[in-house]
């Protein structure tokens, strides 16, 4: 079995069917986890799939013919109002509440530090439990604020399965992938920190039973008191549709989802149900470094939007940059991309290039990239590089990515170049673990402080 002893959980998979050279045979492809996830005494209902919610009902006794009306209220008590006490579940009877709150909790994970841009940019670095008390993980979140929407950045892994050579989380080892519940925690507590329940809930008529007065305590009895940002300078998301913070969710954080994929798709279908939520999967972006049999699948079992880190042009290049090209070569990446169901104009592929000085940023490689889609309904994202400690590559200049991005338009295809946010507080998704990793004890516990308190 390949890599059944390699050292720190990797899997050697190697490229020896691709012909590469011998150094690039014996470096891995993918990691093994190092963990598994245990399971609380009390375990969160934040995050359970409808049935599976159900079934913890009936674990506590909750008769047959009345599940169905029980998740649906506490559907809307957690997904609708955001209650984190089961005594706001009013639409309970007492007895209910209380067997609830014996059981389980509606925990979100734990925040251990928040940074705040001056661009209204918000970072969550969160803790997750580990496989034994004394070692938990960080993970992170971010929320970019921009006028017409709000998007959430969320994890999938502890680190991650691939190793990509410009990625700060690829260095690190895979420890373990996110449960459903993990998952969609993030969703809920940015929701909590930017007060966004609130606003969710201001259009629905109250609940049967239930006065002005029960919704408004739904906003508070925040664990975590919240930094409250102003309507003013957070934007909204407009059209018919309800007005959120929150509007999107890209899974651009650590992990790469489709190497987590049963936990990926449940946790999708609970941010984007109808009756909570409530999403659209058209506001939902999954990005992949490339795992071919999984982009087919995810277009039928998931339906959001698909983004594909591409950020090369050859096999050669991309061997490189994203190792699982060996394994999954551009012919077979983008044969995939062109067989993802529900393809069209109105819903295109996103593919993500990141820009990196002298190594993929060459007009000529620009020409190479729209030959490369051609046929394919696709937005092209050109993202600058945004270094870590350690890291050899260097962003493009400036100059270079604005000749780059105008190939890619002439071609007719949008090309907006992904503006670094929240450089203040270290930009890309995958940065502010490493920040905080260098933070004294002392400096740790104050932005503990900052994140706990207002
Ligand atoms: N694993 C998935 C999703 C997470 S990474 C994937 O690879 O698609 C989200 C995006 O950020 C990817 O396009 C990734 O290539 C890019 N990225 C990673 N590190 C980066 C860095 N240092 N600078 C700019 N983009 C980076
Ligand atoms: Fe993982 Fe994505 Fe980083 Fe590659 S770019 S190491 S797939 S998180």
């Amino acid at each position: 079995m390949p890599g059944s002893d390699a050292p720190f959980g990797l899997i050697m998979t190697t490229s020896a069917d691709t012909g590469s050279d011998t150094a690039t045979m014996a470096a891995p492809i993918e990691k093994r986890p190092l963990e598994r996830y245990v399971e609380p005494a009390k375990p969160s209902l934040v995050g359970l799939s409808r049935s599976v919610l159900a079934e913890a009902l009936g674990g506590i006794g909750v008769p047959d013919r009345q599940r169905r009306m029980r998740v649906q209220q506490i559907w809307h008590w957690l997904y609708v109002r955001g209650v984190q006490d089961f005594d706001a579940m009013t639409t309970l009877s007492k007895e209910l509440r209380a067997d609830l709150d014996r059981h389980f909790t509606l925990a979100r994970p734990e925040i251990v530090a928040e940074q705040v841009s001056v661009d209204g940019t918000r970072k969550w670095l969160l803790r997750l439990p580990g496989e034994t008390a004394d070692r938990p993980h960080d993970v992170e979140c971010v929320y970019i604020p921009e006028t017409d929407r709000g998007t959430l950045c969320i994890s999938s892994q502890v680190g991650c399965t691939l190793n990509c050579s410009f990625c700060h989380t690829g260095t690190q080892r895979l420890v373990r992938n996110l449960t459903p519940g993990e998952i969609v925690g993030q969703v809920v507590l940015a929701r909590d920190r930017l007060s966004d329940w609130q606003r969710a809930a201001e259009l629905l008529p109250p609940l049967e039973g239930e006065g002005r007065t029960a919704e408004g305590d739904s906003g508070r009895g925040h664990r975590t008191p919240t930094r409250t940002a102003s309507a003013s300078d957070l934007p909204l998301a407009g059209g018919g549709e309800r007005r959120r913070l929150v509007s999107n969710v890209v899974m651009m954080g650590m992990g790469e989802p489709l190497y987590n994929f049963e936990a990926v798709r449940d946790a999708l279908a609970v941010i984007a149900d109808g009756d909570g939520l409530s999403l659209s999967k058209r506001r939902i972006t999954l990005s992949t470094s490339g795992v071919v049999p999984n982009i087919v699948r995810a277009g039928t079992e998931i339906g959001s939007m698909l983004a594909i880190s591409l950020h090369a042009v050859t096999d050669e290049l991309r061997n490189k940059l994203v190792p699982l090209n060996r394994k999954y070569p551009l012919r077979e990446l983008l044969e995939a991309c062109r067989n993802y169901p529900g393809l069209s104009n109105a819903r295109r592929i996103t593919f993500e290039y990141v820009m990196l000085k002298g190594v993929n940023d060459s007009l000529a490689d620009a020409r190479a990239l729209v030959r490369l889609i051609k046929g394919i309904p696709a937005k092209i994202n050109l993202i600058p590089f945004n270094p870590w400690p350690g890291t050899t590559y260097e962003c493009s200049d400036w100059e270079q990515i604005e000749k780059f991005s105008e190939i890619v338009f002439d071609a007719g295809y949008a090309s907006p170049v992904r503006t670094p946010r929240g450089r203040d507080i270290l930009a890309a998704c995958g940065q502010l673990k490493s920040a905080t990793e260098k933070l004294s004890a002392r400096e740790r516990l104050a932005l503990r402080a900052m994140a706990m308190t207002d």
